[in-house]
Order: C-alpha cells, then structure tokens, then sequence
C-alpha cells in the first residue's frame, strides 16, 4: 500500500491549484484524473493543427492586486501566464437583438461606469448603485481575500438576495437590468436564482477588465506541470477513486484506485462534481439528508459551442481578441430557461493563434444549452450516437454559423465549421453528471458541497463549492488548502508569496 500525504482527485484548475499549493507546503501528493490527459476544463484541443479552447477563454482579476494576480503570483506561476486584454471599444460588445442596442463595455470600472451613464442618461442613480453596491459586496467577501479566507460561510445580506430583485429596486428599464444581468452568462444562473452576491463576486474583475491568455488554458497546465516536477507530486491519468475501505470512526483507512492499487493517506480532497462524489463515498457513513442535499443540486447552464476558422487573406479584423455577447432579447431570465421558446444567447469569441509562426483566426461560438436540450441521448455513448442526436447536431452547427454570419457578414465566405461539441460532449470529456459549464447552479440560499465531508479526512473543493469560473475554483482550492495545512503554514506560505 502506497502512502500519500494527500490525495487530490480531478485535475482541472481546480485540482492543480490544490496539488500545487500542498507540494509547496512540503505534502506529498497524488493527483488522480479520470481523463488520458490532466487539464479537465483548461485543456485546449487541436484540429488541423489550430488550437481550440475548451472551457477557458477569458477570465478577469489579472490586475496588480488582484485575486487572480494573487493566486498565480503565491503559487509561482505568474510570469508564465500572459494576459491578453480584450481592449477597449467594440471588441467586448452586448448586443440585444430584440431592443436593437449595442453596448461597448470599456476597460476599467470607472470607465464602464461612466459609459453605461452615457447610455443611459435618465439612469445615473441605478447605476451607480448597482455598481457601488458591486464594489462593496466583494470588498465584504472574505473569501476574496488569500490572507483572510476560511472554510466558515462568512455569508452577507446580498447572498439572500436575488439580483433580479436588487435590479428590480435599482429601476424598470428592462435593457437597463438586461445589460447588468449580462454577465450572467459567466455563471450560467439566471437573475432570479443567482444572489446578488455571487453575481456581484463573478462580475466585478470582468467590469475591471477581461483578458484571453497567450496559448489558453494550455499556458496553465504548463506552467503547473513545470512548478510540479520540482515537488513531492505524482500524476496518475486514467486513474480514479472506486472504493473508500478501511473506515473507523469516520476515518478512511484506504482509497481503492481503479487498478486495483491501494492508498492511504491523511486527507482526500474532490475536486469534482459533488454528485460525482456521492458515487464514490460509502452510502453508509452520509446521513439521508446530506444525500437528499447533494442529489437536489440542479445543473448550471452550458452550451453548444462551434468551433471554426476564418480563412481570409484580409482577416485583419480578427486579429485582435474580441467577445461579443448576444442577447437575442433583454429579459435574461428567459434566456438562461432550458425552456426557452426562442433563440438562445450566445457569445462569439475571436482571436488569432499563432502555431508554429503560421497564425489562425479564429472564431468560437458558445450558446447556451441545457442538459434538457439532450435528455433523449443522455445514454448513448461517444462514437455510438444515435441518427436523432446527429440531427440535432448538426441543425444547431447550421443555426450557428448564420447567426454568426448575421453578425460578421463580411465573413460569409471565410467561415469554416472546424468541429462542435454539445452539452453530451462536455459531460463525457469532463466525466462531469450533466456536462453544465460551471457546475451545479449556484442558488440563492444553497448550501453548497465545500470542505469537510462526513467522513472526516475527505474534503470538497472545485468550481460548485464556492464561485464558478477560473477564479472561483481557483478560491475553492486556497480555502480548502488552508484547512489541510493548517492556519499557520498557510499565513507563512501567503505571506512570502505575497512578498517575493
Ligand atoms: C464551454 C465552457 C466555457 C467556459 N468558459 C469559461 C471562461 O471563459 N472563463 C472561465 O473562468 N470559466 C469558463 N468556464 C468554466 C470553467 O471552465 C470552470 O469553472 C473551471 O475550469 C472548473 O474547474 P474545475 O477544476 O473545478 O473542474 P474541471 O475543469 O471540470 O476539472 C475536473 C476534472 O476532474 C476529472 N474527474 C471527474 N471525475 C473524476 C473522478 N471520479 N476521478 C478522477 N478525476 C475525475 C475530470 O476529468 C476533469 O479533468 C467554461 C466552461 C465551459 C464548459
């Protein structure tokens, strides 16, 4: 029997924060993933040799001081991650098709502020509400903190209340509310389920400002697996947790791996899906009620994302990094529905990636989806679809691409479908329940699955635990290790990286 320190199973942004943060503190690690590759979400795929971003594309807090900042910067892995801004004026727009509005989100808070007040003229109080209240909501959140964070829930007032209900108070300009309910597509939780709070906790860096990054989520294994050769961390890929054995007063002995192979070690932290987790731990050792919690968790939104090429001699407008967020109307509830009657929101990314000195444009569309969009082919397996499936496939590729040319014209001819993947795809390769892009929907009020578990050297953490998103996984991770290396170690850890 192998004996770790600790165990980390699942390997997305997530797992390789926490693998990071315990090698750092001296832990030995094992990291499981399930997957051939580790990565989960961040990994990148390649078609025709031109990168494709799987579940990353932009992410905000890359600035000085910031939360995304700090992590990168405690775990030494700043200088390898370049941020591409999403610069100014049309490149990070929000159409509404319905109200025919187009809104250009300039960089930094103040700026966006000033210009929603352009747009809005009759609406200065809302939003410098809306946004005061933003600020304030995150400048309260411990958790946004790295020298302050803890496992405790250090909830506030806003994450009782809805953000519908917050914009409902704040005005009756229904584009207005559409407008700053717009990043719910980073969350992927409508406006009468999400807590003003959480929203206000994913929103804030993005109104700061939005980046890609040079080479995707792939900039990020790299640079985690360089910091890792360095350290106590051993990689299993294929490899997952099929039995918890051994346990005496709610302290499991052994971990049983897939191949037979045995571990014991003295913590165990999930950085999967919480009903992915119910699946691996003993029934008899959760009380009905934690189980009837865990099984109540509902999906967040996901999407159906195109992914294609603009083969142009002229692309020089798809050489700069652009999202243009489409909204086919401003009533946000209704467009983050599974049972939405009409057109999806969508978001079209583009950007140019250079491989092998030969550079690519290209063109990214996600519209949001929903488990209940598959419900028919939810058993079928990869490879093995039935004719229906491929149907449907194929007609929301064929929507896509003309809403995409609807938007771009000028690219009518130069728009390529390069490959797609549903809400299914998603579910198998992230070896997710549902295959949703952020996890379970974060409900106003829920008790999320997050740090210990029943059993008491077993811990969650991950993107359902506490925010969704890059940075929020990456949070989940430094609170979750906070308690595995005990409060002292973390200050010292976070103190010197902070520091350097
Ligand atoms: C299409 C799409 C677009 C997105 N766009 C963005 C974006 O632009 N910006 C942003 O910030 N966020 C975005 N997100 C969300 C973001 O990807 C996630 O919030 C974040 O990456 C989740 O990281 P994670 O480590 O918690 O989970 P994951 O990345 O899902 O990693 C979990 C890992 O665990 C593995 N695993 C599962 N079960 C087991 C098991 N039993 N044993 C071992 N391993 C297991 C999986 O294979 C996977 O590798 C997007 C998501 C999707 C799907």
């Amino acid at each position: 029997m192998k004996k770790y320190d600790n165990i980390v199973v699942g390997s997305g942004i997530s797992g390789l924060t926490l693998a990071l943060l315990l090698g750092m503190n001296g832990h030995s690690v094992l990291l499981l993933e399930k997957n051939t590759r580790i990565g989960g979400s961040l990994a990148r795929f390649y078609r025709q040799g031109i990168p494709f971003d799987t579940g990353f594309h932009f992410t905000g807090g890359f600035y000085k001081n910031g939360i995304l900042h700090d992590m990168l910067t405690v775990l030494g892995i700043h200088d390898y991650i370049r941020p591409i801004y999403i610069a100014q004026g049309k490149n990070n727009r929000f159409v509404f098709e319905k109200e025919q509005a187009v809104f250009d989100l300039p960089v930094g808070y103040q700026a966006v502020i000033s210009k929603f007040k352009d747009y809005f003229p009759s609406e200065t109080t809302a939003i410098d509400r809306y946004f005061d209240m933003v600020r304030d909501v995150c400048s309260r959140t411990v958790s946004m903190d790295l020298r302050n964070i803890t496992l405790s829930p250090n909830v506030i007032n806003e994450d009782y209340i809805s953000l519908d209900k917050v914009l409902n108070s704040l005005t009756d300009n229904r584009l207005l509310k559409g407008l700053l309910s717009g990043f719910c597509m980073c969350h992927g939780v409508k406006p009468a389920e999400i807590s003003f709070a959480n929203h206000s906790r994913v929103s804030y860096d993005l109104y700061k400002s939005m980046s890609r990054v040079k080479d995707g989520g792939d900039a990020f294994i790299k640079a985690f697996k360089e910091r890792f050769a360095k350290l106590d961390i051993d990689i299993m890929c294929g490899s997952f947790i099929k039995e918890c054995i051994d346990i005496k007063n709610d302290h499991v002995g052994r971990f049983v791996l897939n191949n037979g192979d045995e571990i014991s070690c003295k913590h165990c932290v999930f950085t999967i899906h919480p009903q992915e987790i119910l699946k691996i731990l003993p029934q008899k050792h959760l009380s009905k009620a934690f189980i009837d919690r865990i099984k109540s968790f509902e999906a967040s939104a996901g999407f159906f994302s195109v992914y294609g090429i603009v083969e142009s001699d002229n692309a020089v407008d798809t050489l700069e990094p652009t999202t243009l967020s489409l909204f086919p109307t401003a009533d946000i509830n209704l467009l983050i529905d599974p049972y939405n009657p009409g057109p999806p929101a969508m978001v079209i990314m583009k950007n140019t990636e250079t491989v092998n000195a030969k550079s690519y444009s290209v063109l990214n569309a996600l519209e949001v989806s929903f488990p209940e969009n598959v419900e028919d082919w939810k058993n079928s397996k990869k490879g093995k679809r039935p004719d229906g499936y491929m149907k449907y496939k194929q007609e929301r590729i064929n929507n896509i691409s003309k809403r995409v040319i609807n938007i771009y014209p000028e690219y009518s001819d130069s728009f390529k479908v390069v490959d797609a993947a549903s809400i299914l795809t998603f579910k198998d390769y992230l070896h997710s329940p549902h295959g949703s892009a952020y996890g379970i929907k974060q409900k106003i009020g829920q008790f999320n699955l997050f740090g210990k578990l029943p059993l008491r050297n077993v811990y969650a953490a991950g993107q359902s635990s506490v925010l969704p998103g890059l940075v929020g996984a990456m949070m989940s991770s430094f609170i979750v290790g906070r308690a595995v290396v005990g409060k002292d170690d973390y200050n010292r850890f976070i103190g010197r990286g902070l520091e350097s």
